[in-house]
């Protein structure tokens, strides 16, 4: 090649777009690595197959297609379009993760082909110690919102949420659960609820896939982001072989891939999601024998709609992502801002019930319809002080070996927010089912990370401000590896935020 280095950002997730997008408009050549995995051409002739078509004229025998390959699906295992291809079954990645429900991805555009795109940014209650402040990120929120789509109104929760103005923009169609729980809150200094905003575009045509795929693609992921910065050029996207490692030489980065090729850049962008970058790291830094991660504990909590609504929760049009985002800040519960995202019915609901109690009651399959669309369930995340760590090391084949250290107060926690949260979903009609509280397993919310946690002058152990292990000049780690903890909202959006600062920062 000739001509000046490229930048090479490992990763094509929603950290790596990110930082590439931002070291783009800086006029840097980028080369992009990644996994290469990406739907199956089955799997994308049956969503454009049912794209071209609108709901209403779906035949039932379609609807249920589209939904069995994640009714199917093994215990925990998430799949969208019919395959579980962004997420990597947990062999794959570890030899050993007894209790560990975090899984890697080596899709084009990572874990986001998959997730359920609910965005907030941090709050600056939730970075105290931090090296970087909310405003630090402030602008980079703004650059992220101009290639992202979000969905959401202005409401209640704006004030806790500055970086993200939502002034101009247009929600998904809440369902009537959603508008009669919103319609009774009064917001206080404790508890606020609002609309969840979540990264689709507008267009929704509320068919209720959104847990299967969305076959208008609405759902955004960084695989849209790929597409789009080649399309506008500079960016050279090479899937394919995973990359093994990384090392600097002299001003250069030299980054390794499995299938013994080497690319050459002059500053390597690690973005391969937690996993995939500790993997990267514990082959890659010196001495480096175990990292430790940090995770956001995340429960169920179901409620009862106690009041009427204004129309039945499973008739189309409905979407069944997130409908609400609650956030409690009480002291007594934590120092920290405590998220929860509200669901409204969910085709899930009646099978789980059935299948877990059907049985014992013959003829019982009406309660259950009924029961299921009385159903709100409450998703609440902690804070990572009060969440369980996991160490991560290199097994000698090459996988990562995972050891879970549970946080013994999580349950505490998990219960006393579930109670302090009940008591307010109480006012606004949802009598909450306290006793049913089901706590996820350790990586489950896959809000994880703070490997490498920044850091004003960094150790051993931490990273720089710009993601850069201590002793090292061309590599900066920018995905969650570098959070210095994980807040209880959403990760994603503080991720993108993060990788574009650093991008957009010129180091030479
Ligand atoms: C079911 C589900 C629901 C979720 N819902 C939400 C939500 O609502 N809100 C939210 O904020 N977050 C959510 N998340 C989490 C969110 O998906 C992740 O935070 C986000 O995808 C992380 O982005 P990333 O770019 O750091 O990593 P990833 O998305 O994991 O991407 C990793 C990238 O690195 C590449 N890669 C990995 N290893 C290598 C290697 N060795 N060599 C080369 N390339 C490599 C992969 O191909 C991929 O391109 C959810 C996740 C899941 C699974
Ligand atoms: S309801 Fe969900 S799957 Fe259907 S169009 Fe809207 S976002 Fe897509």
């Amino acid at each position: 090649m000739t001509g000046p280095l490229p930048d090479v950002v490992i990763g094509s997730g929603p950290a790596g777009v990110s930082v590439a997008t931002a070291l783009l408009a800086r006029g840097r050549p980028v080369v992009m690595l990644d996994g290469g995995r990406d739907l199956p051409a089955e799997a994308e002739a049956q969503r454009s197959a049912l794209a071209a078509t609108p709901p209403e004229g779906w035949s039932k025998a379609q609807r249920n297609a589209w939904q069995a390959g994640q009714f199917d699906a093994a215990g925990a295992e998430v799949r969208r379009f019919g395959t579980g291809y962004a997420m990597e079954p947990a062999e794959a990645t570890f030899a050993e993760a007894d209790g560990l429900a975090l899984r890697a991805s080596l899709a084009v555009g990572g874990l986001s082909n998959f997730w359920g795109s609910a965005m907030l940014p941090y709050r600056q209650e939730d970075m105290t110690g931090w090296p970087i402040s909310a405003a630090d990120l402030a602008p980079h929120y703004a650059a992220v919102m101009d290639f992202v789509p979000m969905a959401g109104v202005e409401d209640a929760l704006a004030p806790l949420f500055p970086a993200l103005p939502m002034a101009g923009r247009s929600p998904i169609l809440p369902g009537p659960q959603a508008r009669a729980v919103l319609a009774r809150h009064r917001p206080s200094a404790r508890f606020r609820m609002g609309l969840a905003r979540q990264a689709v575009a507008s267009g929704c045509k509320g068919c209720g896939m959104c847990l299967h795929g969305c076959p208008w693609r609405l759902i955004w992921s960084a695989r849209d982001q790929v597409a789009r910065l080649r399309q506008q050029g500079g960016l050279d996207h090479r899937p394919g072989a995973p990359v093994v490692s990384i090392v600097e030489s002299g001003s250069d980065a030299v980054v390794y891939r499995a299938d013994g090729t080497a690319i050459r850049g002059a500053r390597a962008y690690l973005a391969a999601g937690v996993l995939g970058s500790a993997a990267i790291l514990l082959r890659s830094l010196p001495g480096m024998r175990e990292l430790t991660m940090a995770d956001s504990a995340q429960g169920f909590l179901p409620t009862i709609q106690t009041v009427r609504t204004d129309g039945a929760p499973d008739r189309v049009p409905f979407h069944t992502l997130p409908q609400i985002f609650a956030e409690l800040s009480d002291p007594a519960v934590s120092p920290h801002t405590v998220h929860a995202q509200l669901y409204g019915w969910n085709e899930y609901y009646e099978r789980d019930l059935r299948a877990n109690h059907g049985r014992k009651i013959p003829f019982s399959g009406p309660i259950w319809r009924a029961l299921s669309r009385r159903l709100v369930v409450a998703q609440i995340f902690l804070h990572s002080a009060h969440s369980a760590q996991v160490r991560l090391g290199l097994a000698e084949d090459g996988r990562l070996q995972a050891d879970v250290r549970p946080n013994p107060q999580t349950l505490d926690h998990l219960k006393a927010a579930a109670a302090a949260m009940g008591r307010q979903l109480r006012l606004s009609g949802l009598q909450p089912l306290t006793f049913a509280l089901r706590p996820g397993a350790v990586g489950s919310g896959f809000h994880a990370g703070s490997t490498l946690p920044m850091a004003v002058a960094a150790g051993a152990g931490q990273s720089d401000v710009l993601g850069r292990p201590a002793g090292w000049q061309r590599l900066h780690v920018v995905d969650s590896s570098i959070l210095p903890a994980i807040p209880a909202t959403t990760i994603t959006l503080a991720v993108m935020a993060n990788a574009h600062r650093i991008g957009a920062y010129n180091p030479s």
